[in-house]
């Protein structure tokens, strides 16, 4: 039976994972078909159920799926339960298994210890549950701001981290809002948006969002000397090893950047 594999979400259509699959299986000369599996929410767990017996290996779940992935589960790890979401799911035995590999993807995108360091996520949706428990599982000291407060509140309080009402500066600021995904929203609009409004560039600035690069948050970190960790990082790096993880190899990571048109990470400097 042909080796399957995909992504499950709804809308799927604009997503970059099936480029960056296929590029990965071909260097490592895998056989595998890496496809969209757009579902709505209404056909999840029963079409995610009966995956299993038809050859797939395992999928990756974007929105709006993850936590009704780590529901239907029949095992999670232990990060996967942590986060109360799931993004990679893994057929065995006629069993599902749960894990989380953005939080593991952002660590590894981050490339630096934020051990002992202040870290301010901006955003308390899905993907800041991810970033702020890998960045508190880190050692960092952990701040959550969002528009919502309430949410934001209630992110912390789950985490055991800090709300934060107002941003003050923060050597690390990572954007998990859906701010700038609009490449026409102007710089200070941004800005404003996520709460930095007159605020200094932080030391590292991490944006999950990904589309137009620079995002216009990024161009204000690196034009204040901040090292920036763009979206697409992110992606390729939880990719990488949710790929890892069904294959027991390693993912050819610079093949992977290349098939999402990802910069080289580099020094993180980007040009002003
Ligand atoms: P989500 O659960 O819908 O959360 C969206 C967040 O953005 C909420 O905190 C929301 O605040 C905030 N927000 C939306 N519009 C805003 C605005 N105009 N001003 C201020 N805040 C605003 O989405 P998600 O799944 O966490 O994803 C968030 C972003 O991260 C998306 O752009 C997604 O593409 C990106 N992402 C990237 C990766 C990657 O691998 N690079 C992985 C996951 C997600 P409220 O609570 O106030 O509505």
């Amino acid at each position: 039976m042909l080796t399957l594999a995909g992504v499950v979400g709804f809308p799927v259509g604009h997503s970059r994972s099936p480029a960056m699959m296929a590029a990965a299986l071909g260097e490592l000369g895998l056989d595998w078909r890496y496809v969209r599996l757009p579902l709505p929410p209404e056909r999840f767990a029963d079409a995610v159920a009966a995956l299993g017996a038809s050859g797939y290996l395992g999928v990756n779940v974007t929105v709006p799926h993850k936590l009704a992935a780590l529901e239907l589960a029949d095992s999670a790890s232990s990060t996967a339960r942590a986060i109360g979401a799931a993004n990679t799911l893994t057929f065995r035995d006629g069993a599902i298994e749960a894990e989380n590999t953005d939080a593991g993807g952002f660590v590894a995108a981050l490339d630096e210890d934020p051990r002992g360091r202040e870290a301010l996520v901006l955003g308390a949706g899905g993907a800041a549950r991810a970033v702020a428990w890998a960045l508190r599982e880190a050692g960092a000291e952990v701040g959550i701001w969002n528009r919502t407060a309430s949410r934001a509140a209630d992110l912390a309080g789950a985490l055991e981290v800090e709300h934060v009402e107002r941003p003050t500066a923060c050597a690390l600021v990572v954007n998990t809002t859906s701010v700038g995904l609009d490449p026409a929203v102007a710089e200070q609009d941004a800005l404003v948006a996520v709460g930095l409004g007159g605020l200094e560039a932080p030391t590292t600035f991490v944006d999950l969002v990904y589309g137009e690069h620079p995002t216009a948050l990024e161009r204000w970190a690196a034009r204040g000397g901040a090292r920036v960790v763009g979206g697409l990082e992110v992606l390729v790096r939880q990719g990488a090893l949710s790929l890892e993880l069904w294959s027991g190899r390693g993912a050819p990571v610079e093949v992977m950047r290349a098939a999402v048109g990802a910069p080289d990470p580099g020094d993180g400097r980007i040009p002003g």
